[in-house]
């Protein structure tokens, strides 16, 4: 698209959105703009402008300021310009090569779209904006609400509905930008409405353009970011690339890997999980040894971890990949939510981080730096919540790396945006991005309603000894610690006095009973407060292993008794 007649003037004032006062060689000259926008950014006192001279000598103003230099930058302004040049490029087969007619300006119902365009396969309807605002290298709009901008994005998710093909094109009247982006700040409503097109099968697409005073013609394609996570992923995917951790499960990150690490993730520390995981690779290499694993061996690798049921869930769910997939773990995220103890998070890390594919993997760490990112003041404890923020995560987050995408807001949770204390936000890729930071409420976020109390439960632990072995007893499969040794346990919080009672009417004989020391373990609901005694004595030595308790050498204790941590002090106590 060409302009025949173009001067070059100095911007003075826009008295209103049509005229514009410029100076033109030293003489002022009253010109039609020809953009209602405010375009306040651009037409600043002294700019130069380019101004295309009438040919109808009826006009109360002889010229159109068509452009503008913004800086090093020039751009047209002429709001016109967007549509011409699509058409030109439309009809040279820029878009669709197979183009076999562009009509403008058709009418669908009750709409009136720009183009309808018709290739040798697709009937097309195109939506057409021009856009001139531009900060900091990346472009936006509208400049101003425009509520016929909604209705033309809404209407062709429509046509889409109806068989047809739509697009949106947003022309970038100037060059060398970043990206574009719809302007939340000005009208939320139609960055929604674009999103939901795009959900709808609309194409949203925008281009930049070659511009010159008298001339300009579609450029290079401009990535679109319709959303916050879109615009946070590239400083997140770089500070990433810089900064993730070397951990053992990242070096061959297989499904199985991936798998057994994420799930001893949601257990405890990296660090401490690094010599569980080892340990875990070398006895149970892969899925076929997870299948045939006794459950006592299962549960002392698991030993100190925690939440036992999820390690036997993991060996049922090896057995199922084992009988329906031939021992090969499913890639996709629908088929491993099957497995039994795989929910959406760990369904969302293996398919992501060691299948390459698109899926969010949503658990505390993420859902913290994302309400703080968002400065969004939801209680991320409740599931709806959760399910908002997976959902929008299925819609927006990286479709090139998910996985990496995934690692790093767990990383960036773990390391930068930390759960305990003030996070590090002058090392965080989100640092110009971050509403709580922006707002010095950091930690305002997340917010959580107050937990009910824990039930407290008082145990009296007796460590039962005599020469060489100490009484332990198998806790009932399916509850608490479901399967697991522990050392005899007596509701309350009973006296030395109460405990020799105790010990005469089992049949024991007591040659040295001891205070040891008290300890708490916290459970998710409930907390154990324990006191505990050693007892000394003869008897165990001529007992067979019969009832509930049997006898265990330190050496069985240590290598086939899973005894878990809650008992901690009390084991450490007889170990050592
Ligand atoms: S800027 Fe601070 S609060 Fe915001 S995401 Fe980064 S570390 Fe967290």
């Amino acid at each position: 698209m060409t302009y025949d007649n173009i001067e070059e003037a100095r911007f003075e004032s826009r008295p209103n959105r049509f005229i514009a006062y410029v100076s033109v060689e030293g003489k002022q000259e009253k010109v039609h703009v020809k953009n209602t926008g405010r375009c306040r950014e651009l037409l600043t006192e002294n700019a130069a402008v380019f101004l295309n001279k009438s040919k109808n000598p009826k006009r109360s103003t002889c010229y159109d300021l068509v452009a503008v230099q913004k800086g090093s930058r020039l751009i047209n302004m002429d709001s016109q310009a967007p549509n011409k040049t699509v058409q030109e490029w439309l009809e040279k087969g820029g878009l669709f090569p197979d183009t076999v007619s562009v009509r403008p300006e058709t009418t669908w119902h009750n709409s009136r779209f720009d183009f309808y365009v018709e290739t040798a396969e697709d009937k097309i309807f195109i939506e057409v904006k021009g856009v001139t605002l531009e900060q900091g290298d990346v472009v936006l709009f509208p400049d101003a609400p425009s509520q016929r901008a909604v209705k033309h994005v809404t209407e062709l998710a429509e046509a889409v509905r109806e068989g047809y093909k739509a697009y949106v094109i947003f022309v970038v009247q100037m060059e060398n930008v970043k990206y574009f982006t719809p302007n939340r700040k000005t009208q939320p409503e139609f960055a929604d409405a674009l999103l939901a097109a795009r959900g709808a099968g609309v194409q949203i697409l925008a281009y930049d353009c070659k511009v010159t005073p008298d001339s300009m013609e579609i450029g290079q394609s401009v990535p679109v970011k319709l959303s916050e996570m879109e615009i946070a992923a590239e400083p997140l995917l770089s500070w990433y690339d810089k900064n993730k951790r070397t951990l053992p499960w990242r070096e061959d990150p297989t499904p199985y890997h991936v798998w057994v690490s994420e799930i001893m993730l949601q257990q405890t520390r990296v660090e401490a999980v690094k010599g569980y995981y080892d340990r875990f690779m070398k006895a149970l290499p892969d899925i076929a040894h997870l299948a045939q694993a006794k459950d006592e061996e299962l549960l002392k690798l698991w030993e100190g971890l925690g939440y036992y049921n999820r390690v036997r869930n993991m060996k049922k769910a090896a057995r199922m990949i084992m009988e329906e997939y031939g021992g090969v773990m499913p890639e996709e995220y629908e088929d491993l939510l099957r497995l039994p103890g795989i929910g959406s998070y760990t369904a969302g890390a293996v398919s992501s981080i060691a299948c390459g594919r698109r899926a969010p993997a949503v658990d505390g760490n993420v859902l913290r730096v994302l309400s703080r990112l968002k400065g969004d003041g939801r209680d991320i404890a409740r599931q709806s919540v959760r399910d908002d923020v997976t959902e929008e995560l299925w819609r927006d987050m990286d479709t090139e790396r998910p996985g990496d995408f995934n690692q790093a807001l767990m990383e960036l949770g773990a390391t930068v945006c930390i759960p305990v204390g003030a996070p590090h936000c002058g090392e965080c890729p989100w640092e110009a991005l971050c509403a709580a930071h922006r707002e010095k409420r950091e930690l305002d976020f997340p917010f959580k309603t107050p937990k009910k109390p824990r039930t407290i439960e008082e145990k009296t632990v007796l460590v039962i000894l005599d020469e060489n072995r100490a009484a332990l007893q198998k806790r009932p499969e399916g509850g608490l610690l479901g399967g697991m040794y522990e050392f005899p346990c007596l509701s309350g919080h009973l006296s030395r006095r109460q405990v020799l009672a105790y010990l005469k009417e089992e049949g024991l004989s007591v040659l040295k009973i001891e205070k040891l020391a008290d300890s708490k373990h916290i459970f998710t609901h409930k907390e154990w407060h324990m006191i505990g005694y050693a007892v000394r004595v003869d008897e165990l030595a001529n007992k067979k292993n019969s009832g509930d308790l049997i006898f265990a050498k330190k050496q069985e204790v240590r290598d086939k008794y899973p005894v878990p941590s809650a008992y901690g002090t009390y084991l450490y106590n007889f170990l050592s």
